[in-house]
């Protein structure tokens, strides 16, 4: 299903209409796979709808950018305000999904070019509910080991969010879906756990938050920087380790984390049922904490709420 329309997209420094905002097919990322970009969530809050860590996924775009000598020709102040105006443009109170994107366009053709392409920008948001539905959310999903391996090190950089990456992704989540699983989880090729298809990973096991280190090619994940902390603040102990396979079969729980899984339970990897096969009780505590940030329940002591002024969307339709 094609995502719903928005009216606009934020292009290159503007708003376009949604059907306007297109690339030439002999676009460089097209071809090359040169394009960084973010999955951001904003959430409707009772105080009005606010976009969740925005900074840090602009600073995230903006550091894959410079692992692929990307220039983005706009301040991070600038794609701050093109979310915001992503979002009020568009009228979206409900909460949004934001894409931004920048990428090597239409140029000269080559892997590198004597000219260097020009980099463009865009932001797109539409209304976007739960990836998974309110049961996954309290039962939990069933995923396998993927056969295909996460890139090696000092192969493509895992700790940048670029287009290209997704191919390893794509192997991943296709090859679980056909065998009938949520998700598929790569391990790296030294064998040791590294992530989801699109998902970072925890797990429980006698009381002690573990996830794999980012050395263990995974992309430092902004939800999983949430729930380390949020774990952290309520007295957990959390381990950024190296996660041998069999220790997710002797999980006492285990949860994904990402921008559009949010916080979901694992109940079974491999047809192994982890703990009692359902959301266990420090996952149920970390949901909450989570889901808390936007319901108003937990406490937003780190800024992580960047609240939008959709008086801008007044603006715009006077504007046009
Ligand atoms: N790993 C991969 C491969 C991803 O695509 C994502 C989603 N961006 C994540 C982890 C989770 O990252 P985040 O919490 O920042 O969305």
């Amino acid at each position: 299903m094609p995502i719903p329309a928005t009216p606009y997209i934020w292009f290159n420094g503007k708003l376009v209409p949604w059907e306007k905002a297109t690339v030439h097919v002999l676009a460089h990322a097209l071809h090359y796979g040169s394009s960084v970009f973010e999955g951001i969530r904003a959430y409707a809050t009772p105080q009005g709808v606010a976009i969740f860590r925005l900074a840090d996924h602009t600073r995230r775009l903006f550091e894959s950018a410079k692992i692929y000598r990307i220039q983005i020709p706009f301040s991070a102040d600038e794609i701050n305000a093109a979310c915001r105006e992503a979002i009020s443009a568009n009228s979206l109170r409900n909460g949004a999904y934001l894409r931004p994107v920048a990428f090597r366009g239409y140029g000269e053709m080559g892997v590198v070019p004597k000219h260097e392409p020009p980099v463009d920008v865009a932001v797109a948001a539409w209304e976007w509910g739960r990836y998974l539905g309110k049961e996954e959310e309290a039962e939990g999903v069933d995923v396998c080991i993927s056969s295909w391996q996460r890139m090696a090190p000092n192969t493509l950089p895992a700790m940048a969010k670029a287009g290209g990456n997704y191919l390893s992704s794509q192997l991943i989540s296709m090859e679980a879906k056909r065998l009938g699983f949520a998700e598929g989880i790569a391990l790296t090729t030294a064998g040791m756990v590294s992530e989801g298809g699109g998902e970072n990973l925890f797990l429980v096991k006698d009381g002690v938050l573990l996830t794999p280190a980012v050395a263990h090619s995974v992309l430092s994940g902004i939800t999983r920087n949430t729930v380390m902390q949020l774990a952290r603040d309520m007295g957990l102990e959390v381990r950024e380790t190296a996660v041998p396979r069999e220790l997710l079969y002797l999980a006492d729980e285990m949860f994904f984390t990402g921008t559009a899984v949010e916080v979901t339970p694992i109940r079974s990897i491999d047809r192994i049922t982890i703990g009692d096969g359902r959301r266990g009780p420090v996952t149920d505590k970390i949901q909450q904490a989570f889901f808390g940030l936007f319901e108003g329940r937990t406490k937003d002591r780190w800024g992580w709420l960047d609240h939008v002024d959709m008086a801008g969307t007044a603006r715009v339709a006077t504007a046009r």
